[in-house]
């Protein structure tokens, strides 16, 4: 990894690269889930990325939350989904924003195949930042976290070059 130059920044982004998981033990905060999130952290848990969707109009709906935005009933349930989707926008962080993640890294925003706007905030793995394309085809990754005896996986996502599972 390249060394900060006189303004503490990384030089040249292309060069830097993120890999998953990240080496080390994990010393970021451990994500809390409440009572609308705990099935995706509890399916992420299991490597299952599950989506509610609204079991009336049949909408997926991200982030969880109680109601259907679409048809306002309240009774969405959590859905396996395929994981696979494309970048719709991406920023590359070069500061410490929260203690213990390391910059640099990509956060990215993705868009699930399985509706248009279902889209998750993560980060991309096993790519050079500088071949990040917004468009590029992206499948998820599952990073298992454990501090201090609390535990949760995250879904981070990673180039989809079109192979299997
Ligand atoms: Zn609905």
């Amino acid at each position: 990894m390249p060394s900060p130059d006189a303004r503490g920044l990384h030089q040249p982004p292309e060069t830097l690269t993120w890999l998953a998981p990240p080496a080390g033990p994990w010393r970021g905060p451990i994500p809390v889930a409440d009572i609308d999130s705990a099935p995706f952290w509890d399916g992420l848990r299991r490597h299952e990325l599950l989506i509610l969707r609204c079991r009336e109009c049949r909408t997926f709906v991200h982030p969880p939350q109680a109601s259907c935005p679409r048809c306002l009933s309240l009774d969405p349930a959590p859905e396996p989904v395929s994981g696979r989707g494309t970048v719709y926008s991406f920023t590359v962080a070069n500061r410490e924003f929260a203690p213990g993640i390391v910059p640099p890294y990509v956060v990215a925003l993705v868009d699930l195949v399985e509706q248009e706007s279902l889209r998750l905030v993560t980060n991309l793995v096993n790519v050079s930042i500088g071949d990040v394309r917004i468009g590029m085809p992206v499948r998820v990754v599952f990073s298992d976290l454990e501090l201090d005896g609390e535990d949760a996986t995250l879904a981070y996502f990673e180039p989809d070059h079109g192979g299997g599972p």
